[in-house]
């Protein structure tokens, strides 16, 4: 895996982004940001299985002004996304919003861009660039790659906002096109010092949305670009956040809650596999420390991967032996499975 690229810190809020702080994860809320308490409430759900930042929509002024009561209900800082209307990132900054999201294609005249940089300035609140390639300024150069005019936009944002002395800045890059999105990555990587927030954009539902997600994301992170990632999902954003962990975790870039390893079963499997795993990483959600679980079907790969986990099951027909740091510590009845194996967990 390549070194980490170097980039320069930012401060949003609480949390550190850049300049080698950990992987920052991030979501989205689905809620109407007007609805102040379906907000919190979701924001809440995030905050549980570890989100770091979250990013609320500002459609209009009323969703702007929410974000005042919607910090005083959440522990996390909460970004203000907004588009076509400056001034709504001008109200979202007066009700404290801890960073920004702005998307070069739809903000218009430099002087709209110059307010929102003052005022964001004078809060020290960060602004991210945030181009996408289904929404690119209408200046954009239709002969170029939709990379290098996806890149051309977020210099050109970043260089008015640097003409006005500021320099909080993250950006991002996002394309539904896997390659389309490495591209642009890599280029304005070697191109800007600033923080990089990754991901892939409109990525889709769970099933193929998480793939795509995890090819590009993945591939970025492994290069050593990406200060904080966010998984698109249509879906609830927990999803998001859960996927991202995992993201994280699969590359040893974080720690976060258990790993579960599960064979994928096959004809010599004596039980349900299947139902067993599912019922155990239902039950590992709710668990948060750093704990290797293991769930086998038989003797073939059973033992040796059960033991290599820090509590594990290896199945046979009805009964299974369950493992803690690699030495058997007793045999279970089918019944017990999950309950025996979540107890160790517990105890660990
Ligand atoms: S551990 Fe056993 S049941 Fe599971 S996939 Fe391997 S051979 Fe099949």
């Amino acid at each position: 895996m390549n070194l980490r690229r170097k980039s320069k810190p930012i401060q949003i809020g609480k949390v550190t982004v850049g300049g080698g702080a950990p992987i920052v994860v991030q979501s989205m809320t689905k809620t109407d940001t007007r609805d102040v308490m379906s907000t919190i409430a979701q924001i809440k759900e995030l905050e549980d299985c570890g989100c770091e930042l979250v990013r609320v929509a500002v459609p209009d002024i009323e969703a702007a002004r929410a974000i005042r009561d919607i910090k005083r209900g959440v522990s996390i800082p909460v970004i203000a996304d907004i588009h076509f209307d400056y001034r709504l990132a001008l109200e979202a900054l007066k009700a404290g919003c801890d960073g920004l999201r702005l998307n070069p294609g739809n903000i218009g005249e430099p002087e709209k861009v110059k307010a929102i940089a003052q005022a964001a300035k004078e809060r020290n609140v960060p602004i991210r660039v945030g181009v996408n390639a289904g929404s690119l300024p209408r200046a954009a150069n239709p002969k170029l790659t939709i990379a290098r005019q996806m890149v051309d936009a977020a210099l050109h944002q970043i260089h008015l906002l640097e003409s006005l002395d500021f320099d909080l800045i993250k950006v991002s890059l996002k394309a539904f096109d896997v390659p389309t999105t490495i591209g642009a990555y890599q280029d304005i990587a070697q191109k800007i010092p600033y923080p990089l927030h990754i991901g892939i954009t409109e990525a889709g539902p769970p099933r193929t949305g998480i793939i795509r997600s995890t090819v590009g994301i993945s591939t970025l992170l492994y290069l050593g670009i990406g200060d904080t990632i966010r998984v698109s999902l249509t879906a609830h954003p927990r999803e998001e956040v859960i996927a991202a962990y995992e993201i994280l975790k699969s590359l040893n870039l974080r720690q976060h809650g258990p790993i579960l390893v599960s064979c994928p079963s096959c004809g010599r499997a004596e039980v349900d596999i299947v139902k067993l795993a599912e019922a155990v990483e239902e039950r590992l959600l709710k668990v948060d420390k750093p704990i290797k679980v293991a769930v086998m079907g038989c003797v073939v790969n059973g033992p040796g991967e059960a033991k290599d986990a820090d509590i594990g099951i290896a199945c046979g027909k009805g009964k299974a032996v369950l493992f803690k740091k690699g030495k058997k510590l007793r045999t279970i009845e089918e019944r017990d499975f999950v309950t025996a194996l979540m107890a160790e967990v517990e105890r660990f």
